[in-house]
C-alpha cells in the first residue's frame, strides 16, 4: 500500500478493461490494443493490493485503528515534520532531494507500520509546533528535546536519543570556554531550548548571577545580565551572522552545530543541558499513542541502537 492512489487508479484500470474485454465496454480496440499493459497493470494492482492488505492486517492487529491514525492510513501518507540540515538526524542532500538520517528512517519505518507513504516537510525549531497545531502534519521528528513546558502543549514519545547543548566559536574570537562567553553575544534559534541552556550552565558555573534568573520566566529576547542573545529563524543565518561578527558564538545542540563547525571555527570545551530528543503529536491523539508504542519497541529490539551506529551518533 505503498500508494493508495496509484493501487486504486491502477485496480480501477485493471477492472475497467476487464469489464470492456466482458464486451461491457464500447471501444474493444482500444482494450485489445495493450493486453501486454493490462495484464501486467493487473497483476500489480493485485500484488499491491495484496502488499496493502497485509501491512494494513500488521496495523490493525492489535485491535483498532484510532480515528486518526485511520485517517492517514485513509490518506495514504504520512505526514512528518523532520529537519534538512542536522547530518545524521534529518539532512536534505540539496542536489537529489534525498533526505537521510535517523529520524528519516524512523518516519519511514511508521509509514511502513502503518502501510503508507511519507511526506516531509522541512521544519525549524520556531516553526514545528504550529504546524503540528495547524494539522499541517502528523507528527514532528526533528530534534526536538522533551521538556516539561513543551508536554503540557504536545505529547512526546519515550526519548530516542540524547544530545547536549554547547557552543560554536571563531577561533580567532579566543573564547575556549563558559567563562569566555561572559558579556558575549550569543545567536540562538527563535523558540529553542539553547539560550536558557546556557544561562543555566553559566549560572551553574559560577559565571554568571542567579539573582536575576528565574526559569519560569526567562526569555532570551530581554536577558542581558552578562550575556546576551540575538534570535534567528534557521541555522544557516546564525552561521553567516557568526563570520560576520554580529555575534560572538553559536548556541544549539551539538548535533546540529556539527554541519557549521568549519576549520576556522572551535566547540568551547564544555557541553550542558542534556537533551532528549522525543517524537512530538498532537496532545491526546492516536498518533501519540501508536508513535510511542513503536518507538517503546525500537528501543527494546534494538533498532534504534542499530540506527544510532549507522548513522555514527555514539
Ligand atoms: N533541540 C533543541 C530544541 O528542541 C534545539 C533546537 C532545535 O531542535 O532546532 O529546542
Amino acid at each position: 500500500m505503498k500508494d493508495w492512489k496509484r493501487v486504486i487508479s491502477m485496480a480501477m484500470a485493471a477492472g475497467m478493461s476487464a469489464m470492456m474485454l466482458a464486451g461491457c465496454g464500447s471501444s474493444t480496440t482500444e482494450t485489445t490494443a495493450a493486453p501486454a499493459e493490462t495484464t501486467a497493470a493487473a497483476t500489480e494492482a493485485t500484488e499491491e493490493t495484496a502488499e496493502a492488505e497485509a501491512a494494513e492486517t500488521e496495523a490493525a492487529a492489535e485491535g483498532e485503528l484510532a480515528e486518526d491514525v485511520q485517517a492517514i492510513v485513509d490518506r495514504g501518507v504520512l505526514r512528518v515534520g523532520v529537519k534538512n540540515a542536522v547530518i545524521g538526524f534529518g539532512y536534505q542532500d540539496t542536489l537529489t532531494g534525498e533526505y537521510s538520517g535517523m529520524e528519516i528512517d524512523l518516519a519511514q519505518k511508521i509509514a511502513d507500520y502503518l502501510g503508507v507513504d511519507v511526506e516531509y516537510t522541512a521544519v525549524t525549531a520556531a516553526t514545528r509546533g504550529e504546524l503540528l497545531d495547524s494539522g499541517d502534519i502528523d507528527c514532528v521528528l526533528a530534534t526536538f528535546t522533551i521538556t516539561d513546558e513543551r508536554k503540557q502543549t504536545w505529547d512526546f514519545t519515550t526519548p530516542y536519543y540524547t544530545d547536549y547543548v554547547t557552543v560554536l566559536v571563531e577561533q580567532s574570537s579566543g573564547i575556549t570556554s563558559l567563562e569566555g562567553l561572559k558579556d558575549a553575544k550569543v545567536g540562538v534559534s527563535s523558540g529553542s531550548t539553547s539560550a536558557k541552556s546556557l544561562v543555566e550552565a553559566m549560572i551553574e558555573g559560577g559565571f554568571l548571577s542567579a539573582d536575576d534568573y528565574d526559569a519560569e520566566t526567562f526569555d532570551p529576547a530581554t536577558w542581558t545580565e552578562g550575556i546576551s542573545f540575538q534570535q534567528y529563524d534557521d541555522y544557516p543565518t546564525i552561521s553567516t551572522a557568526l563570520s560576520a561578527g554580529e555575534v560572538d558564538a553559536f548556541c544549539v545542540d551539538k548535533s546540529i552545530l556539527a554541519v557549521y563547525n568549519t576549520d576556522s571555527r572551535t566547540y568551547i570545551d564544555e557541553q550542558f543541558a542534556p537533551q532528549q530528543y522525543g517524537i512530538a503529536t498532537t496532545k491526546g491523539s492516536g498518533v501519540s499513542e501508536l508513535c510511542e508504542e513503536l518507538i517503546t519497541g525500537w528501543l527494546e529490539d534494538g533498532t534504534i541502537d542499530g540506527l544510532i551506529e549507522e548513522y555514527s551518533l555514539n
